[in-house]
């Protein structure tokens, strides 16, 4: 079998759209997935490598900056250049002293300064009176000698003593005085604490005690004070103090802790520690500690005389966000612990680098993330729409083609059926008159049939056949020449309402029962230029159409009709009538309608082919009006010959219906 023949195989179509359509439709789209996939891919180690070159700079720059401050604190004091944002504290500690900068910002201190001291006895009598003999006014009459002394350290003890022991006794107003004088010490440092913090302190416990309005701003001021770091305290002291001070101030008042001073508080004490383990070393370095919930920087230079270190919060360390500024980065800083120090995140699944503190050298982890991924995708969305709809487009043109090819195909394989079909019945049409010719030839052949009458029928059926197989061969080799286009016309100028009358005078000749067929022509001259021969054929077409596929006995009507500029034929008839659809198909060589087939009506498929080749050649067209079940009507309509007698002949046709039966008669 060859491939052709395999292909016109009806049941191949559908194998050979899947594999000359489907599978390399699919294939495609395989391909192009996977392009699209291997684009991707690319594209985002196109990204991560620019986040990896910003990583790098960004930590070179944050390393820049921290080696710039750390030198800087190398020649401090003389750099008095030195930016201190608020949120940030520089000190400097030697082996005895703490100096901070600027002053107020340091709450409290790694250690309480050493203060005066008592000497040992001093106020043994007046002590003794107080807690042993608890005889109040002695002790306060012993302790006011020692008020007056000239060693602060004896004079600020004597003047507690004096207002403890006047509290003692009922005299708050006293007390009161003696703290204003124990006030008055000032930042002397009695037992750890500064005379003037102890004094105040005291009075607000006194002024609670007594209930007295004034304790609310005396506490406030004290609170202020503190916050202030007006005073040398470390941090146990500090909390102290300001716990107690708060406690005396209505909720209201809302005074909040100052987180950011508290931790730069903390990370100078974590800065006096690391002095404590390097002394005598040379050194600088940086760390970051996470304190009260916040990040803090600590950068420091360390000679054996002293250390200076900056502790500096999060609000300091983001002003280096320059660094990236107009990289279309975000940067997130994270210390070793994982605490957020800078920045977030980015969401999971979006590119970004990450450098560790062992790779940088720097105290925080750093990663780097496109600021607008969405926007840096775009250029690789946008190469992907397009290699979408590129793919789209040739999934479309493969569709097409293969619909194209599909229906020129099942095109193909219906004109081979009909090919079939119409063999078959032409060779029906064929067989039948030749069988009866044979039987008859062989009657009077054979010269049995001595009635003289019956011989003379047989002769007139043989010539009645041979006249029907020659006319059928003629109509063949006729549709053969037009569809060759080398059929021959002899247009002449004509009158068509005697073409009409003729042909259906043959044509009533023809049939069983001549009054079947009415004619309605047009009274006026109908000039046409025609080919008498092909025009009366391809309108006896219609007619036997008419009378072959109505009921027998149906009645038929043919008019000749005149309008503005066209001739009009039309033959009507009362059959099965025509579907739509096969009315869009019946014009189609080799075409024979269900009920033709169905019903077994002669006929080959060919003859409204041919009339409508004739009477385009004429350059009219064939119109067809049917309803399945009303009949049908066939239309010739043909241009009227110009300048001819009957310009405006639809005005003047008069009709006149004629029984052609009388008129025979
Ligand atoms: P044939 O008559 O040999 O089948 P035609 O080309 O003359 O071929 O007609 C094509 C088809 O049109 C017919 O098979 C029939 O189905 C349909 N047809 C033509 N004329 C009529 C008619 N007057 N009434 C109903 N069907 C018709």
């Amino acid at each position: 079998m060859s491939f052709r023949e395999w292909f016109r195989r009806p049941w191949q179509l559908p194998a050979v759209f899947i594999v000359a359509i489907v599978l390399p439709a699919a294939a495609l789209s395989w391909l192009a997935w996977r392009t699209l996939e291997q684009d991707r891919a690319l594209e985002r180690r196109n990204i991560e490598e620019r986040l990896q070159n910003v990583a790098n700079a960004v930590a070179a720059g944050l390393d820049h900056r921290l080696v710039e401050l750390s030198q800087q604190l190398a020649t401090l004091p003389e750099t008095s250049g030195l930016d201190l944002p608020a949120d940030s504290i520089l000190v400097t500690i030697g082996d005895a002293e703490l100096t901070a900068y600027p002053a107020g910002r340091l709450l409290y201190y790694p250690s309480a300064p050493e203060g005066g001291r008592l000497s040992d006895g001093a106020l043994v009598v007046a002590e003794s009176l107080e807690f042993q003999k608890q005889d109040y006014p002695g002790a306060a009459a012993a302790y006011r000698r020692f008020a007056q002394s000239a060693d602060p350290a004896l004079q600020a003890a004597a003047l507690l003593g004096l207002a403890r022991c006047l509290r003692q006794n009922g005299q708050p107003q006293a007390a009161l005085e003696a703290y204003d004088d124990l006030e008055r010490l000032g930042a002397f440092v009695v037992e750890f604490s500064p005379a003037e913090l102890t004094a105040r302190h005291a009075r607000c416990a006194l002024l609670a005690e007594l209930k007295a309005p004034e304790l609310q701003q005396r506490a406030l001021a004290l609170f202020n004070d503190l916050r202030q770091g007006r005073w040398r305290l470390d941090r146990s002291s500090y909390e102290l103090y300001t716990e107690q001070v708060r406690a005396w101030l209505p909720p209201e008042a809302a005074l909040a802790e100052d987180a950011g001073a508290l931790s730069l508080a903390d990370a100078v004490v974590e800065a006096a520690r690391l002095r404590q383990d390097m002394k005598q070393k040379a050194a600088g370095g940086r760390r970051s500690a996470w304190l009260r919930d916040r990040s803090v920087l600590i950068v420091w230079n360390n000679v054996p005389q002293q250390m200076t270190a900056l502790a500096a919060g999060p609000d300091y360390v983001s002003r280096w966000s320059e660094i990236w500024k107009n990289q279309n980065v975000t940067v997130a800083l994270a210390d070793p612990e994982s605490h957020a120090v800078l920045g977030s995140l980015p969401p999971a699944g979006e590119p970004h680098v990450l450098r560790s503190v062992i790779e940088t050298g720097l105290p925080w982890n750093l990663m780097v993330s496109s600021a607008n991924p969405a926007r840096e995708l775009e250029l690789f969305a946008g190469r992907r729409r397009l290699a979408l709809a590129g793919l789209a487009v040739i999934g479309i043109l493969i569709l097409a083609g293969g619909y194209l090819v599909g229906r020129a195909r099942a095109g193909e394989l219906a004109v081979a059926r009909l090919q079939t079909d119409f063999v078959a019945a032409v060779s029906h049409e064929f067989r039948s008159p030749l069988t009866s010719m044979r039987h008859l030839l062989g009657l009077l052949e054979e010269g049995i049939i001595d009635n003289e009458e019956r011989r003379q029928r047989y002769y007139r059926t043989l010539a009645h056949e041979t006249e029907r197989l020659h006319g059928l061969v003629e109509h063949l080799l006729d549709f053969g020449r037009m569809e060759a286009g080398k059929a021959e016309y002899r247009f002449e100028p004509l009158d068509a309402g005697p073409l009409v009358e003729s042909v259906a005078a043959d044509f009533r000749a023809d049939l069983s029962s001549g009054d079947r067929l009415t004619v309605d022509i047009c009274t006026s001259t109908v000039r046409i230029k025609a080919d008498r021969e092909a025009l009366g054929r391809a309108l006896r077409n219609l007619l036997e159409n008419a009378a072959k596929y109505s009921p027998a006995g149906a009645p038929i009507r043919l008019a000749l009709d005149a309008e503005e500029t066209s001739a009009i034929i039309r033959v009507h008839d009362r059959g099965p009538g025509i579907t739509p659809a096969e009315q869009k198909e019946i014009f189609k060589k080799f075409y024979r309608g269900a009920g033709a087939r169905n019903q077994e009506v002669k006929g080959t498929g060919i003859g409204l082919a041919t009339v409508q080749y004739i009477v385009r050649a004429h350059h009219g067209q064939v119109l067809v009006e049917s309803k399945p079940g009303a009949g049908s009507t066939f239309s010739i309509v043909m241009p009227l010959e110009t300048g001819g007698p009957a310009a405006h002949p639809a005005k003047s046709c008069a009709r006149d219906a004629r029984d052609p039966q009388k008129e025979e008669s």
